[in-house]
């Protein structure tokens, strides 16, 4: 089975139609790792386009805050103004199709995917430090998680050395493939579709083969300026609009 794997699509339209047009018929499911909405302009069309579309949906903290299981009270200003925004374009549907959502890990064919990490699905995994709890805590070799809005993720050895794995490249679609190797253990993030923080604006996912145990990491470039004028029009934050740009 090839899974197509989204994390991170932040309300994003044009990065998550960018992404589909590239993986046309290279894969047979979608999963996605949570975090639909929060910070972009489509939070409704994303809803219902990603609820339809993919087999699997974990929530991820900004869908939480925004159809109000949490309040947005550990969030910036900025992410907070976003919160409230979206809260109140969504309709009483996408409102309670987010509040549906399973909470992670959830397993999918033996592969377990968690938004921010195995024991807290709030929790960020960025360095090294953070990747050896979440091995810990994980149920399968194999994790996918979010959150972090980072491509990449972590590898570690039978003899616990943890090593990052990094996914670049200037060129627009596949960036690097990973062998799933029985020796290690993984810790994947597919990178955020919406709103990268890995200093490339470009969409990011990733597709998984389960029959090759093979991943292949991906970006993509989308009409950026099109998401920015529908951001400017909503009146959404400037930061918000200018950092997608920078990828950070
Ligand atoms: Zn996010």
């Amino acid at each position: 089975m090839r899974y197509l794997i989204l994390s991170d699509i932040h309300s994003n339209l044009e990065a998550y139609e960018s992404c589909l047009e590239a993986a046309r018929g290279l894969y047979d499911q979608m999963l996605c790792l949570g975090d639909l909405v929060g910070y972009g302009p489509d939070p409704n069309r994303i809803v219902e386009a990603v609820c339809g579309a993919a087999s699997t949906v974990i929530r991820g903290n900004h869908d939480k805050a925004c159809s109000g299981i949490t309040d947005a009270e550990d969030f910036n200003p900025l992410a907070r103004m976003a919160t409230r925004w979206t809260t109140e374009q969504l309709t009483p549907e996408n409102l309670a199709r987010l509040r549906k959502l399973q909470e992670g890990p959830v397993t999918v064919d033996g592969f377990e995917l968690v938004h921010g990490s195995p024991r807290d699905e709030d929790e960020y995994i960025v360095e090294s430090f953070d990747a050896m709890p979440a091995f810990d805590e994980a149920s399968s070799s194999v994790v996918f998680f979010g959150h972090t809005h980072i491509q990449g993720g972590f590898l570690a050895a039978e003899n616990g050395s943890l090593e990052p794995i990094f996914a670049e490249s200037s060129e627009d679609g596949c960036v690097s493939t990973l062998a799933l190797e029985g020796r290690y253990r993984y810790l994947i993030n597919p990178g955020s579709v919406g709103q990268p923080r890995d200093r490339d604006w470009r969409a990011a996912f990733a597709i998984l083969d389960s029959g090759k145990r093979q991943v292949k990491y991906y970006r993509v470039g989308y009409e950026l300026p099109t998401t920015q004028e529908k951001m400017q029009k909503a009146g959404l934050p400037e930061p918000l609009i200018i950092r997608l740009q920078f990828g950070r």
